[in-house]
């Protein structure tokens, strides 16, 4: 007999895009657990990305903090049980979310690693924004867990920050772009990542595990495994 299903609040919409996916993957990954007509125990509160990407691009990080933990707190006083924040990049401010409940929060670095490590990788690349791949908040968690971060040089930093906020969280997936991320994963390849998080929660609408010539840490697939898990436990 299952444990009662724990409600999982989502704090979405960065971008709408892959919060679909992580909404999609909650209620598919529910029925194969409990199979017939179940479905998962969601709230998501969807918050406006236009305005959130304002806060980050103008470098209003405490502004943006103090936004989503409101909308955690929200989330809590609704009924949510434990949280998620369906974005790499925000968990810049988890700290600001993480004080303003009382509820569990699953960091998605922290489930992100755990896979990677249970695969008997070390040494692993890592693509996302510019904000995650290129500041401290999101490596030296990885780096916490015992791993060596590989990320592009450059230019093809900028390539994957432009595809993300310019195509990715539009609905575009473009076979064009899709070669370039499998182009810049070989040389992560080249420079001993064993495999690659795509540390942007809608990398995984673009590059499959067919597109990488190493494997693939999805990171919206990894995080929501970890919260259902934790949703039954
Ligand atoms: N969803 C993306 C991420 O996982 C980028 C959008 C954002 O900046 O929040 O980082």
């Amino acid at each position: 007999m299952e444990a009662r299903q724990k409600t999982i609040g989502m704090i979405g919409g960065m971008s709408w895009e892959s919060t679909a996916e992580y909404y999609r993957l909650a209620n598919q990954l529910t029925r194969d657990r409990l199979g017939g007509l179940h479905s998962a125990s969601v709230l998501i509160a969807s918050v406006d990305f236009a305005e959130i990407e304002e806060f980050q691009s103008r470098g209003e990080w405490s502004l943006a903090g103090a936004q989503l933990a409101e909308v955690a707190r929200s989330l809590e006083t609704a009924g949510a049980e434990l949280l998620i924040l369906c974005t790499n990049t925000m968990h810049k401010v988890a700290p600001a979310i993480e004080a303003a409940v009382s509820i569990p929060f699953l960091h998605l670095a922290d489930a992100t690693a755990t896979a990677v490590r249970a695969a008997g990788i070390r040494t692993v690349g890592l693509l996302g924004t510019a904000f995650t791949m290129e500041q401290d908040f999101y490596r030296e968690r990885l780096r916490g867990h015992g791993l060596e971060v590989v990320v592009p040089g450059e230019e093809d930093r900028a390539l994957v920050h432009r595809v993300i906020y310019d195509e990715l969280c539009r609905g575009l997936v473009g076979e064009e772009s899709r070669a370039e991320f499998t182009r810049i994963i070989g040389l992560l390849a080249d420079r001993g990542a064993c495999g690659v998080i795509l540390g942007c929660t809608e990398i995984e609408l673009l590059v499959g595990p067919e597109h990488s010539p190493i494997p693939t840490f999805p990171t919206s697939r990894l995080h929501i495994e970890a919260a259902i898990a934790a949703s039954f436990s």
